[in-house]
């Protein structure tokens, strides 16, 4: 009774608006309401083979299953979204959003192989500014509704690939080759992972990232992100 009305108290002082259409909504851990969440447009990717992600990765880096929640588009709800999560330090969004990706997961068998999830690591200069790294954050919220593990410490970035925004898609992908090591091959060998990350463009930090941890010894691997581009 006293917390109920505690929440109550707290929502007019701090009202918890949509991020789609800015109605009132009184769940403290959405963002959308349930008009603009079903309008957030969903691949079905994560429940089906042969996917346009998994073709994106045909022939370049081995991958079990990947899947991508929604499609990301320019000035979409989605880039609003993860914005939030990026740049505005909201680490809840990220949560959020996992949750979403957790629940298509929950939802199809297709991934229930995986033994850990491992976040797409972010270059030193970015963590400091940013203070934690988006992917992991991800991976939080996908595990608070599908539980596995979750794996932070086995591979690192050693090459700092900010400035390759500039450059064109062909130089993008060989500037990242080399960007990921292992850092820890123990955390993850004989064991079926999925690569994380908010947004797959064209996945040469996937395809890099990826490289390196099939280098481990019986490692699988597949590919999970909450976002993807049309190419
Ligand atoms: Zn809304």
């Amino acid at each position: 009774m006293l917390k109920s009305w505690l929440s109550a108290f707290i929502h007019l002082i701090y009202p918890h608006n949509c991020e789609g259409c800015g109605t009132d909504i009184l769940n403290e851990k959405s963002f959308l309401c349930t008009k603009c969440l079903f309008q957030l447009p969903q691949t079905g990717f994560i429940s089906n083979a042969n996917n346009p992600i998994e073709k994106r990765l045909y022939g370049r880096v081995k991958v079990e299953e990947a899947g991508a929640a929604f499609y990301f588009t320019k000035d979409g709800l989605l880039q609003h979204l993860i914005g939030q999560l990026k740049y505005k330090n909201n680490r809840e969004m990220g949560l959020y959003l996992g949750r979403l990706v957790g629940n298509q997961l929950k939802a199809t068998h297709r991934f229930d192989g995986l033994e850990a999830l491992i976040p797409l690591p972010l270059n030193e200069r970015k963590l400091r500014v940013r203070g934690y790294n988006q992917s992991e954050i991800i991976c939080e919220g996908i595990i608070s509704v599908w539980p596995k593990a979750l794996i932070t410490d086995a591979v690192c970035r050693v090459i700092d690939t900010a400035t390759q925004t500039n450059k064109s898609l062909t130089d993008r992908w060989e500037n990242i080759e080399g960007a990921f090591a292992i850092a820890d091959a123990t955390k993850i060998e004989g064991k079926h992972i999925a690569l994380v990350d908010d947004i797959i463009t064209t996945g040469a930090s996937i395809e890099s990232c990826g490289r390196e941890l099939l280098k481990v010894k019986g490692v699988r691997l597949s590919v999970l992100c909450v976002g993807a581009t049309n190419l």
